[in-house]
């Protein structure tokens, strides 16, 4: 009998890394919006079948470019890592925070009392992303525009909770930023 064996611990670490970049963010650690997607369709799934309600919220830095033309990329790398760490200080156990990409954040809050949770979350966030950032030795002040949609009245699929969220920020927005809007279908 010949038995050879082979050390696979550099393969085993370099798919790991794969897996890990496919569904996390790399500068905050968060979620990937396809990781985001994938849980989110599976608790929808169970939502609609206990007839029960969650909520996705969408959060958009406002202003954000403003730190990096002021004082740089590596600042702005900076706040969003710690605007996602008090982002997830906020949530309760068991909701996720995840990075879609730029100064975009979606925040998944599993089921519950979906609607009045999600507004004191919302309320949470808009409270500490109002509180001063240190960044490089200069203080900073943000704020975030805030967009919320319930499953299963304003959409049954991650995308389509996801695209509705955005609609409802994008109000936030206009309506002069630093608040949040739920989402209404007219
Ligand atoms: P608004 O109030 O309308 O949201 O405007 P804003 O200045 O926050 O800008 P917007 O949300 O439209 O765009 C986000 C900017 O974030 C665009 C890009 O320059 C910057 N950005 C995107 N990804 C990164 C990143 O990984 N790091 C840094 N430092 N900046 C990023
Ligand atoms: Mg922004």
């Amino acid at each position: 009998a010949v038995v050879v064996f082979r050390d696979i611990s550099q393969r085993r670490a370099a798919q790991d890394q794969i897996r890990y970049r496919a569904h996390y963010d790399l500068l905050t650690g968060a979620p990937n919006r396809h990781l985001l997607t994938e849980r989110l369709d599976q608790d929808i799934a169970h939502a609609l079948a206990d007839g029960q309600t969650l909520a996705v919220m969408l959060v958009d830095i406002d202003q954000f470019k403003k730190v990096n033309d002021s004082m740089g990329h590596d600042a702005g790398d900076r706040f969003l890592q710690l605007a996602h760490e008090r982002l997830q200080a906020c949530v309760p156990e068991g909701a996720l925070v995840a990075r879609l990409g730029g100064d975009e954040f979606a925040i998944w809050l599993p089921r519950g009392d979906a609607a009045a949770g999600a507004e004191r979350v919302a309320q949470a966030i808009l409270v500490t992303l109002g509180q001063r950032f240190d960044l490089n030795g200069h203080s900073f002040w943000a704020g975030g525009s805030l967009g919320l949609a319930l499953c299963p009245q304003d959409g049954q699929s991650a995308s389509e909770l996801l695209r509705h969220a955005e609609v409802a920020m994008y109000k936030a927005k206009e309506a002069g930023r630093n608040g949040y809007r739920f989402f209404e279908e007219g």
